[in-house]
């Protein structure tokens, strides 16, 4: 059974899409999407090799060889044109990682037009590098598995501005507000009053207290957001 994480990002694959997920591993997601019948055809991208032979694995112990290809290749280069990629998803990585990696190959998101993304950290990376590259969030969602707080967020082409709270929070998930959003920032403020005490104890310099200004302003406009 595929983990709640994974079925979330496969909610999002419109149906009859043409799918590459980069950095596939096992191939759980790609072989899932098939079998329900939502996609007829898709691409695995591993960069590793021991992830791409247990990806090739799956596949063929699935018996999805016909319409899933794994390719051993980094990021995005594991798209061809011919392949008529219509939908990308990256899981499981941290949002920097994921950034990179769509800016590493960009000729391969020719012809996509949903990005389906699931950074275990740092979700902001990609909030910015939509931004900056034409792409808006047009949807997203958080869970929790098995004590994990998860991100997920869909891209399409189109401009959007986000404030830096937008960037930081996520436009929907901040209007939700939801159990998980909730516990989420809770933890992370906590997190920032810990950093915060410790630059207490630090030599006061004019950075180290402009630094604390900076981190201030975050924790009130975030607990601000929760209230
Ligand atoms: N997507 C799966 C999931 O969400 O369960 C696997 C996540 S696993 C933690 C991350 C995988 O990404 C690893 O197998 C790693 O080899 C692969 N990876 C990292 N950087 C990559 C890149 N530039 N191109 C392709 N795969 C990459």
């Amino acid at each position: 059974k595929l983990s709640k994480r994974l079925a979330t990002v496969a909610a999002f694959v419109p149906q009859d899409a043409v799918v590459a997920d980069i950095g596939s591993d096992h191939a759980y997601l790609p072989c899932f999407l098939v079998n329900q019948g939502i996609v007829k055809k898709a691409v695995a991208g591993e960069v590793v090799k021991g992830p791409y032979e247990s990806a090739c694995h799956e596949v063929q112990r699935e018996q999805l060889s016909e319409q899933i290809t794994v390719r051993l290749a980094n990021g995005l280069e594991a798209i061809q044109p011919e392949d008529g990629v219509t939908a990308v998803t990256i899981a499981g990585m941290g949002g920097p990682l994921i950034a990179s990696i769509l800016d590493h190959y960009p000729q391969g998101l020719e012809g996509v037009t949903r990005l389906i993304l699931q950074p275990n950290i740092h979700a902001i990376a990609i909030r910015e590098w939509a931004v900056a590259h034409d792409f808006m969030i047009v949807d997203e969602a958080i869970i929790k598995e098995d004590g994990k707080i998860y991100e997920i967020l869909v891209l399409e082409k189109g401009k959007k501005p986000l404030s830096e709270l937008e960037l930081l929070l996520g436009e929907k998930l901040m209007a939700e507000r939801n159990d998980v959003f909730v516990e989420k920032w809770t933890h992370e403020i906590a997190q920032w009053h810990t950093v915060l005490k410790n630059m207490e104890k630090a030599e006061q310099t004019p950075a180290i207290m402009n630094k604390k200004q900076e981190l201030l302003t975050k924790i009130e406009t975030v607990e601000g957001v929760l209230a």
